[in-house]
């Protein structure tokens, strides 16, 4: 499902950075990579990058709409670890940190980098039941005192904790940006059906015409429904809205969440809604007038705060709300990452490098067990799955 309305993120890309979203379908199309990757979204570009770095040659991803039509360009790209510990898996944790140095690594190593963006986190009421009673080493809890220094007129006021050194993106600007270091990409190509036989995937049929991968990573978000791909996999969407104001005069200390985060100008994002049940595919004038209305309600200094940009995409999202990085059963050379639901934005470089590892050593990384498609929990149902201190 594409994103839906008008984003900050499209607007913020300077003329260099949105052609490279979309750049077609080259002349010269590699028929035969040594890694195809399907999907371009954050999971597809950074495999493939991470793929590129393992020292594989011939890496060809293509992407059905331009890159980061789906969730990833619409979502907040905020890189917040910390505050799935307590609530989430301690692998979504661990894998979670690993993706935040991992953006710190490619913001280095890319030329102009990623746009990472290093901000602090503030939690503002963290839950007892979650965050409080297992706090991350890095947390430093504010009384509600110095919360009010932090944010004065804040209502109500309330205790918070605070995580220094978390980070966030423009998610089009960084695939952009990544998606200059993929040998190949090809846009507006969508894989139809899978030809295997003999343990392997032998054939992509595309758009634009057969591929025959030495492997093949299918990152589509929901997990791939292709002709001759025997992979039922349960999963949803879940819909999500954001705002951005106009530039404002208030200055908040990162990240506050659930209330909003200060990005470029002076503007606040807010919203991140988990909109279980709301079957429509546009933009619900209700949902982002709710998302004003807390937010201006919280914190009174704002005034009448004008939103500029409204928009919502949808979280793909397995049963149990993680992810599944995983080698195709039966496939020797085919892998999935599907339904990283709030958090892919954080875990692509890591769960990009993972795959890029397994697929060069053909072993599996110790600290992937967990994430595997043969958990009992993929069978589970349980709607809107368990939720962290922020809400993205
Ligand atoms: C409101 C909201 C806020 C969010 N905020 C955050 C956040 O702050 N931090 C965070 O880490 N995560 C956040 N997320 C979650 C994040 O957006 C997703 O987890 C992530 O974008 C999933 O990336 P993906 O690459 O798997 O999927 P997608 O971005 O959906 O990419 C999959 C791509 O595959 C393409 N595709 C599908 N089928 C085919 C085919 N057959 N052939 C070719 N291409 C195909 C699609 O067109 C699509 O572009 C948020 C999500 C929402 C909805």
């Amino acid at each position: 499902m594409h994103t839906r309305g008008r984003t900050i993120w499209a607007d913020q890309l300077d003329p260099g950075e949105r052609p490279r979203l979309d750049p077609g379908v080259p002349e010269s199309l590699a028929r035969r990579p040594d890694v195809l990757v399907v999907g371009g979204g954050m999971l597809g570009v950074a495999t493939a990058v991470a793929c590129r770095d393992a020292g594989i040659g011939s890496v060809l991803l293509i992407e059905a709409g331009r890159l980061g039509s789906g969730a990833s360009g619409g979502a907040a790209g905020l890189l917040v670890p910390e505050s799935h510990q307590g609530s989430d898996p301690p692998a979504l944790v661990e894998l979670g940190r690993a993706g935040l140095a991992r953006w710190r690594d490619l913001d280095a190593v890319v030329a102009g980098g990623v746009g990472f963006r290093d901000v602090d986190w503030i939690g503002l009421a963290p839950r007892p039941d979650g965050f409080v009673a297992d706090p991350p080493p890095s947390a430093e809890w504010l009384d509600a005192a110095q919360v009010g220094q932090l944010l004065p007129g804040l209502r109500p006021a309330v205790a918070a904790v605070r995580i220094q050194h978390q980070g966030r993106v423009n998610p089009l600007r960084a695939l952009s940006r990544l998606s200059a270091l993929i040998p190949q990409v090809a846009t507006g190509c969508s894989a139809i059906a899978v030809g295997a036989s003999g343990g392997r995937v032998r054939t992509v049929s595309t758009s634009a015409g057969t591929i025959t991968p030495g492997a093949v990573v299918f990152a589509t978000g929901s997990p791939p429904r292709l002709d001759g791909l025997d992979l039922r996999l349960p999963a949803s969407l879940v819909k999500g809205h954001l705002v951005v104001t106009e530039p404002v005069p208030v200055t908040l200390p990162g990240i506050v969440a659930p209330l909003a985060t200060q990005i470029e100008d002076h503007r606040l994002l807010a919203g991140g809604t988990l909109d279980t049940d709301d079957p429509t595919v546009g933009v619900r004038a209700d949902v982002t007038a709710r998302i004003q209305g807390e937010l201006a309600a919280a914190l009174p200094p704002l005034g009448r705060v004008r939103v500029t940009h409204r928009w919502c995409c949808w979280r793909p999202r397995h049963p149990d709300g993680l992810a599944v990085i995983d080698q195709v059963p039966g496939l020797s050379n085919a892998w999935v990452t599907s339904g990283h639901y709030r958090t892919g934005i954080l875990l692509a470089p890591a769960a990009g490098a993972a795959l890029a590892s397994w697929i060069t050593t053909r072993r599996r990384p110790g600290y992937l067990q967990s994430w595997g498609m043969a958990r009992s929990s993929m069978t589970t149902v349980t709607p809107g799955g368990t939720a962290s201190e922020g809400r993205v």
